[in-house]
């Protein structure tokens, strides 16, 4: 897994404690969201950074643009770590059908899975896509009605 060097709470905004939206670089190199800046600046007259209350002059400030990157590559790390196994830090290489669960090869041989049955991952999403299309195939049949039916009401009268 890739390391990192910085923790969710270093990209973190102050004010709304999530991970930063636009984070602005203050005078007192202090960032928060473009947003919250905002927010928060309509009741306090003065301009106050919300960390370290420093007053702030400038009416606008530029965007912390490499802790904005910093955000975007750890929201997509996450997207990534939801690949794999909390438990094993593992792959999820397998699906139990008895859960309804992703699992990994070494979920497989716990307790927690004793007798289950599994299937590889790319079986199962195959077959969950086979069972969706199933069920979108009346909706799919009534657009088409809609649609053969559509042009007629939308004619316009003359
Ligand atoms: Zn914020
Ligand atoms: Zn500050
Ligand atoms: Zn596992
Ligand atoms: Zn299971």
């Amino acid at each position: 897994m890739a390391s990192r060097t910085f923790s969710e709470e270093d990209l973190s905004c102050p004010v709304c404690c999530d991970i930063f939206n636009n984070p602005v670089l203050l005078d007192c190199t202090h960032s928060i969201c473009e947003s919250c800046l905002q927010k928060v600046w309509r009741t306090n007259r003065a301009r106050q950074c919300p960390v370290c209350r420093k007053r702030n002059s400038r009416d606008k400030y530029p965007l912390n643009l490499v802790l904005k990157n910093l955000c975007e590559t750890f929201q997509q790390e996450i997207g990534q770590r939801e690949r794999y196994c909390g438990l094993h830090i593992s792959e999820f290489k397998l699906f139990c059908k008895d859960d309804n669960q992703l699992a990994c090869l070494m979920c497989q041989d716990t307790r927690l899975h004793k007798n289950h049955n599994f299937s590889p991952i790319n079986v199962a999403a195959l077959k969950l896509k086979e069972e969706l299309k199933i069920k979108l195939q009346p909706l799919q049949k009534k657009l088409d009605t809609l649609k053969l039916k559509d042009p007629m009401m939308e004619l316009p009268n003359i």
